[in-house]
């Protein structure tokens, strides 16, 4: 079977930030690359807030979340590595040479020298809101994230939600929708205090300790809905109110899974996978990246994803490769920019 699949040196599992900069820095390494992802789209947990600035990217100014994500994808691709999408990793087998395939949920096989997880917590998926049939809303106006404010322009809004992304939605929302509702089934908000206090302060309707217990809909669209009040067990009590809306956002948090990964026979930590200092795991091979790392000084960052993926693709380099010297070249210095510049057509006083 692995004789007929194409062998690429490193196969990268998982298409956020970490994923898509190890495959552009692979590419600075000469390195014969795949990235797989599970989702039919690249960008990893960014895709929950494409509309979000970001601040905190060194040399990057102040750029829209789904900017990045477009720039990073290009950048991905300056080395043309095969990107497949849609598709879970989920099993590993080592052949006699020392490779590694690797299958995923749709049966197929990848043959690779090298892995790099960069999975961050798993393919994710929102934390549903348990009310039986309230999935036949979610074609319509029951929504588990907000990808495009202008949608909600003029509309009576209800988010169901208390930590700093649903606090964070509420407050970009106040300015557009026609009004919002906050609706938390604890007394207190777990967003950065500074944005609470303003929450608390502005004209949205804040319903706390309540929960949503009933959905009202004709055909396939919610029209109304009943909260109750939540008692010091969780339990949701007889003390409703009812309240007219046009869309529904839930904000209940996010659930990761590795699926079958955590049977390879990784050394793993319910969220991470432990690492050393080239990010290679207990497995010989098998490198990590991202938020999927751990490691005691980690940074849960779009620019920390950045630090691991090269240092795992070194890693996986040198694996393959003892004698291959211990980074890349620096891009300015780096004979495989030469031609990539020239097409730039940088001239003298730019570069
Ligand atoms: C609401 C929010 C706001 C944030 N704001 C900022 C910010 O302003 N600045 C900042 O620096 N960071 C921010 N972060 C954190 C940042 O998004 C993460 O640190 C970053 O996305 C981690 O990147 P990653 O590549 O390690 O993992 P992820 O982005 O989680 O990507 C992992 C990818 O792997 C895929 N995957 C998982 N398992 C498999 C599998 N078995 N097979 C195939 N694919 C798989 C997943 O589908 C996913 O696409 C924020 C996070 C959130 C949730």
């Amino acid at each position: 079977m692995a004789v007929e699949l194409e062998l690429y040196d490193v196969t990268i599992v998982g298409g956020g930030p970490a994923g898509l900069y190890a495959a552009f820095y692979s590419g600075m390494r000469d390195m014969k690359t795949k990235l797989i992802e599970a989702k039919d789209e690249l960008g990893g947990r960014m895709l929950i807030y494409p509309e979000k600035m970001i601040w905190d990217v060194g040399g990057v100014t102040p750029i829209r979340c789904e900017k990045l994500i477009q720039q990073l994808i290009e950048q991905a691709q300056t080395f043309e590595p095969t990107i497949v999408l849609s598709q879970q990793v989920t099993g590993l087998k080592r052949l006699e040479d020392g490779t590694m395939i690797v299958t995923s949920n749709t049966g197929e096989s990848h043959h690779t020298r090298t892995l790099i997880l960069a999975l961050g917590y798993g393919v994710m998926k929102h934390a549903k809101l348990e009310l039986e049939g309230a999935d036949r809303y979610e074609v319509t106006n029951l929504h588990y994230t907000v990808t495009e404010l202008e949608g909600y322009r003029g509309k009576h809004v209800l988010l169901s939600g208390g930590g700093d992304t649903a606090v964070d939605w509420a407050m970009e929302l106040e300015s557009i929708a026609a009004s919002v509702t906050v609706v938390h089934r604890r007394e207190r908000f777990g967003g950065h205090e500074k944005n609470v206090k303003y929450m608390m302060e502005s004209s949205m309707n804040i319903h706390t300790p309540y929960a949503i217990a009933q959905l009202h809909g004709s055909g396939n669209a919610i029209e109304a809905v009943t909260i109750a009040r939540v008692d010091a067990e969780g339990r949701l009590t007889e003390e409703t109110k009812r309240l007219e809306v046009d869309i529904v956002i839930i904000n209940h948090g996010l659930l990761g899974d590795f699926g079958p990964i955590v049977d390879w026979g990784l050394e793993m930590g319910k969220w991470d996978i432990p690492v050393d200092e080239r990010m290679a795991t207990n497995i010989p091979g098998i490198f990590v990246a991202g938020d999927t790392a751990n490691y005691s000084s980690k940074l849960h960052l779009i620019a920390g994803a950045f630090t691991d993926a090269a240092l795992a693709v070194n890693g996986a380099k040198l694996y393959m490769d003892p004698a291959a010297s211990k980074m890349a070249y620096v891009s300015s210095h780096n004979a495989r920019f030469n031609e990539k510049n020239k097409a730039l057509h940088i001239t003298e006083e730019d570069a």
